[in-house]
């Protein structure tokens, strides 16, 4: 008897054809790099499938990730509170040092309250579906993170994409939309571009049409703005200039070196959040022990100014070195500056055999192929952190001066 077809039988296939379209995913096994004595030889050098590399593919921004006072205060959190959360931040799981946490998120950023999550995804996902539903519209840049794009289909709302920063566009949208509740949706940096959004300019359409602004600031929080302060700050939109129109979030697995995220904004607004975000109330809080060491965070981004400055001297000395290296390639530098430099490599076969070639030097860069980024815009995503050193870039702009002169 011949067997009934299940399509469970299909994924062997499935698989295959990732394989021939070069978009099959794999993992890394990581640990950090020590030295003689057994301590962190820094951030940016790891061990990796058991081969020391020198990493530019973290979002560990700052190199805050090891911090020996991040470390020691997560270890107190342990102490002090046990490892787990023990549930939802509605029943058991709000701990003095989560509650703390959020009163100094709101101050660090300028804004009235935040909500502590234990993911960014989690927090997109679910504050979206909390704001508006299926009779509301949502305006999204073409652009914008995945949570921000799921959490826009969960709601249900209409959803209107426009061209990656074509604010006329938005302007159309708004204009012909009869939505009574409109919002629209942006990263304040972007991840794969590492650009930035035109935050008054978003603003002052939020205005005009009566619409609320939802920020994604992951990759700006603690690296851009006075203290690490984040986009907004940056913009001069915090504090007394704070917009009700406006909703902040950020990451805290970034530049905070830690995990987690956070909505900062209006306090009516976030109240609503927390009464009605499907994610965070049936979902088990972060841990004290990560509340702890972000706490820790907040003050080394506040008080270690000297990361910014030296992650900005990276930045600048990557841009001009691979600008000499790279004139007249068809490689490409993103517009960027942020720690983000993205370039633009072109096809998925190129752009992975430039990652493997850096890999055999102990470079590791990650390649970043669709659907991520749009087709034919394969990409190395070099990322900077002020765990790098001058040295250690110098290195990555000749490995890829040479490559790209067939060497
Ligand atoms: C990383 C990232 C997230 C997700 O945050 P996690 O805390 O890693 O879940 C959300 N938005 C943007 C723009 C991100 O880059």
């Amino acid at each position: 008897m011949q067997p009934t077809p299940s399509w469970l039988d299909e994924f062997p296939q499935r698989l295959s054809e990732l394989d021939a379209a070069h978009l099959r995913r794999t993992r890394r096994v990581v640990a950090p790099q020590l030295d003689a004595e057994g301590h962190f030889s820094g951030g940016a050098r790891l061990v990796v499938d058991g081969v020391a590399m020198l990493a530019f593919c973290s979002n560990d921004y700052l190199g805050l990730a090891q911090h020996p006072a991040l470390i020691a205060a997560a270890c107190e959190g342990a102490r002090a509170f046990g490892v787990g959360a023990t549930g939802s931040p509605l029943v058991s799981g709000h701990s003095t040092a989560n509650a703390a946490l959020e009163q100094e998120l709101a101050a660090f950023v300028g804004l009235p309250r935040a909500l502590y999550f234990y993911a960014g995804f989690a927090t997109n996902i679910g504050i979206i579906p909390a704001l508006v539903g299926p009779d509301d519209a949502i305006f999204s840049d073409r652009l914008n993170h995945a949570c921000l794009v799921d959490g826009a289909r969960l709601s249900g709302a209409k959803v209107h994409r426009f061209p990656h920063a074509d604010l006329a566009a938005l302007e159309r949208q708004l204009q012909a939309s009869s939505a009574a509740r409109k919002l629209v949706l942006s990263d304040a940096v972007f991840s794969m571009d590492g650009d930035c959004a035109n935050m008054p300019a978003l603003l002052a359409l939020c205005e005009r049409f009566d619409a609320l602004l939802l920020l994604d600031d992951a990759h700006g929080f603690g690296v851009l703005g006075p203290q690490g302060r984040g986009a907004l700050a940056q913009a001069g939109l915090t504090g007394t200039h704070a917009s009700r129109r406006i909703l902040y979030m950020a990451t805290l697995g970034k530049a905070a070196g830690v995990a987690g995220a956070f909505v900062a904004g209006d306090d009516t607004l976030v109240e609503w959040l927390l009464q009605k975000t499907r994610s965070y109330t049936f979902a088990t809080a972060a841990p004290a022990l990560l509340a702890n060491a972000l706490r820790a965070s907040l003050h080394a981004m506040e008080h270690e100014q000297w990361r910014r400055t030296h992650l900005q001297a990276l930045i600048a000395q990557l841009r001009s070195g691979l600008g000499a290296a790279l004139a007249g390639h068809h490689w490409r530098l993103a517009d960027s500056h942020t720690p983000i430099q993205p370039l633009i490599i072109g096809r998925n076969d190129e752009a992975l055999a430039v990652a493997d070639a850096l890999r055999m030097q102990g470079l590791w860069v990650s390649a970043i192929r669709p659907p991520t980024v749009p087709v034919g815009t394969a990409r190395l995503r070099i990322a900077l952190s002020a765990a790098h050193s001058e040295a250690d870039v110098a290195v990555l702009v000749a490995a890829l001066g040479a490559l790209a002169q067939g060497i």
